[in-house]
C-alpha cells in the first residue's frame, strides 16, 4: 500500500483515465473525491470501484474552470476527510475543427476547462498543502499535445502547452513547501475523449501507424504512472513531464 492515509483529489473522474487513476489511487490506500461534471451515475461506478478496494471515497459535482465550485471541492474533500495530500488535474474536453472556422465560444471553453481549470485547482490544493505543512502532490494528466501540433485541435494544443508551462513555474515556486509539481503526458489512450477516432476504421489505422508499440494504450497504464507520482518513492521528481505513449512522440517527423 503506497498511499496509505492519503487524500486524493481526481477531477474529471467519472469516466476513462480518471477513474482508471480514481480507482488505482484507492487500490493503494488513498481516500478519493471523485470530482464529475453531469450524470452522476458515473461518478457512482467510479464509486462503487473505490469501495471495492476497501477505502472511502465521496463524489462532488464541481466544474473546474469555476473558481467557486472548485474552492467548495476543496473544502468537502478537507471537510470529510480532514486534509488533502494529492490533487490530480485530469478534467478535459477537446474539439476538432479547421483554425480558419473554429468559433471562440469553443476557443473559450476549451482554454477554461483544459488550462484554467487545472490553474484553479491546484492553486486552491496548494494553499491547503501549505496550510497543513507536510507537501502535497499536483499531478496534471496533460498530453503529447503540449509538445506536439495537430492540426484542428489548435485550442486544445494551445491549453497543454500552458499546461507545461505552468507546471514548470510552479514547480518552482511550490518546491519550498515539498509540494512536487508534474505532468503526465499520455498519447493515445483508449477512452471516450477519442471516439471519433475508434469509430472510423481508417483513422486508426492511420494513427497506429503512428506508435511505435502499435497500439493504444489503456487508462490503468496511465494510472500507475499517476500512483508512481503521486507515492513517496517520487518525491525527488518536480517539474517534468512524463510521457507515456507508445513511443509516439519519438515517432513524430522521423520520416
Ligand atoms: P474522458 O472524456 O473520458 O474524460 C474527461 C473527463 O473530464 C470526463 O469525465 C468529463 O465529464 C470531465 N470534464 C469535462 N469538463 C469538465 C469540467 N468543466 N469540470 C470537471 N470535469 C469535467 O477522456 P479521457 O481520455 O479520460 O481524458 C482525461 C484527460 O486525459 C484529459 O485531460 C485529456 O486531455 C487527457 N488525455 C487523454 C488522451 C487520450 O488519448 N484519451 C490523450 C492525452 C491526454
Amino acid at each position: 500500500m503506497r498511499l496509505k492515509k492519503r487524500v486524493a483529489i481526481v477531477t474529471g473522474a467519472a469516466t476513462g483515465i480518471g477513474q482508471a487513476i480514481a480507482v488505482a489511487l484507492a487500490s493503494e490506500g488513498a481516500a478519493v473525491v471523485v470530482d464529475y461534471v453531469g450524470k452522476s451515475q458515473l461518478a457512482d461506478e467510479t464509486l462503487q470501484k473505490i469501495a471495492a478496494a476497501g477505502v472511502q471515497g465521496i463524489s462532488v459535482e464541481a466544474d473546474v474552470s469555476d473558481p467557486a465550485q472548485v474552492q467548495k471541492l476543496v473544502e468537502q474533500a478537507v471537510g470529510k476527510f480532514g486534509k488533502l495530500d494529492i490533487l490530480v488535474n485530469n478534467a478535459g474536453i477537446e474539439f476538432k475543427q479547421p483554425f480558419l472556422d473554429f468559433p471562440f465560444d469553443l476557443w473559450q471553453k476549451i482554454i477554461a476547462v483544459d488550462l484554467t481549470g487545472p490553474w484553479l485547482c491546484a492553486q486552491a490544493a496548494a494553499r491547503q498543502m501549505v496550510k497543513q505543512g507536510n507537501g502535497g502532490r499536483i499531478i496534471n494528466i496533460s498530453s503529447v499535445h503540449e509538445d506536439l501540433p495537430m492540426p484542428t485541435n489548435a485550442p486544445y494544443c494551445a491549453a497543454k502547452g500552458g499546461l507545461r508551462m505552468l507546471t514548470r513555474t510552479i514547480a518552482l515556486e511550490l518546491a519550498p513547501h515539498k509540494i512536487t509539481v508534474n505532468n503526465i503526458g499520455p498519447g493515445a489512450i483508449y477512452t471516450p475523449i477519442d471516439k471519433d477516432v475508434e469509430a472510423d476504421p481508417n483513422m486508426e489505422k492511420q494513427l497506429m501507424a503512428e506508435i511505435p508499440l502499435g497500439r493504444w494504450g489503456r487508462p490503468e497504464e496511465v494510472a500507475e504512472l499517476a500512483v508512481f507520482l503521486a507515492s513517496d518513492a517520487a518525491a525527488y521528481i518536480t517539474g517534468s513531464t512524463h510521457f507515456i505513449d507508445g513511443g509516439m512522440l519519438r515517432m513524430a517527423g522521423s520520416l
